[in-house]
């Protein structure tokens, strides 16, 4: 089995931008994500500006706002990629030797192997979706949240603080409420992305820090200048 250089669980904006970054400078990238019908899926349509030369810039169309035609232009963008593997898989836990992490534990049952993880998770760590009365396990609407790799954070000895976002109603969709968990900040150390708990593990995104589209394509341009520095 081919083991990546750097592996990315989740394929949303920080993780999918990271991605695309590492790829194109010929490091091997495994992009790991739930759902290939979700790959850098919006809740809301993004706005501009975009930082210059991102993902997210080149697959926003001002003519076609729709969430899920930008989804369908950055996963074309995203497999065009030759040093890029995008595939569908959820991570159920990290797979260890002593204090490092050499890749992930897979429900579909193949482990993925790397040299280094990136946990870019989104609002999918113990993940509730509240409507109105209505509250399931869900990351996003119709993305299903599962527990088996927050279980194995905990197990790890992982802290998390609760967060929330909401999306307001739109002519399509009701408002609803994302409660979710985001690793708490003493685990994470911002300069190099690095959870410092484990050697080779690193996170992005809304799992450790909050704010909007752009932040995030932004977050995950630097994770991948941090990873290119660190790969030499
Ligand atoms: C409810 C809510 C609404 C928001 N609305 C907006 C908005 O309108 N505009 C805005 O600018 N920002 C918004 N944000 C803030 C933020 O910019 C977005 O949430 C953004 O999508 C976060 O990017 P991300 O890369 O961290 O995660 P996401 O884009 O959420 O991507 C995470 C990905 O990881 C995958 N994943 C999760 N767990 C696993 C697993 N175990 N194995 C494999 N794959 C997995 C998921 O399927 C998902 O594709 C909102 C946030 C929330 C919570």
């Amino acid at each position: 089995m081919d083991r990546y250089q750097v592996l990315i669980v989740g394929a949303g904006f920080s993780g999918a931008e990271a991605a695309f970054r590492l790829a194109s400078q010929g490091v091997r990238v495994g992009l790991l994500t739930q759902s290939l019908d979700s790959v850098m899926m919006p809740f809301l349509p993004p706005r501009p500006p975009f930082p210059k030369g991102s993902l997210l810039e080149r697959a926003y169309d001002p003519k076609d706002p729709r969430v899920w035609a930008f989804h369908a232009r950055a996963k074309y963008l995203l497999e065009g990629e030759r040093n890029l593997h995008l595939f569908q898989a959820t991570a159920t836990g990290l797979l260890l030797e002593g204090e490092r992490v050499v890749g992930v534990r897979t429900w579909e049952g193949p482990p993925a192997l790397a040299d280094r993880v990136v946990l870019a998770v989104g609002s999918f760590l113990g993940a509730r979706l509240l409507i109105g009365e209505v509250e399931e396990e869900a990351g996003r609407l119709s993305e299903a949240s599962y527990p088996d790799l927050l279980e194995d954070l905990l197990s790890l000895g992982f802290r998390f603080v609760e967060r929330e976002g909401s999306v307001p109603e739109t002519p399509s969709t009701p408002g609803y409420r994302v409660r979710y968990l985001a690793f708490h900040p003493e685990e994470w150390e911002e300069g190099t992305f690095r959870l410092k708990r484990l050697e080779g593990l690193y996170a992005v995104g809304l799992c450790v820090r909050e704010g909007d589209y752009a932040l995030m394509s932004e977050e995950g341009k630097r994770l991948a200048e941090h990873l290119l520095h660190e790969l030499g």
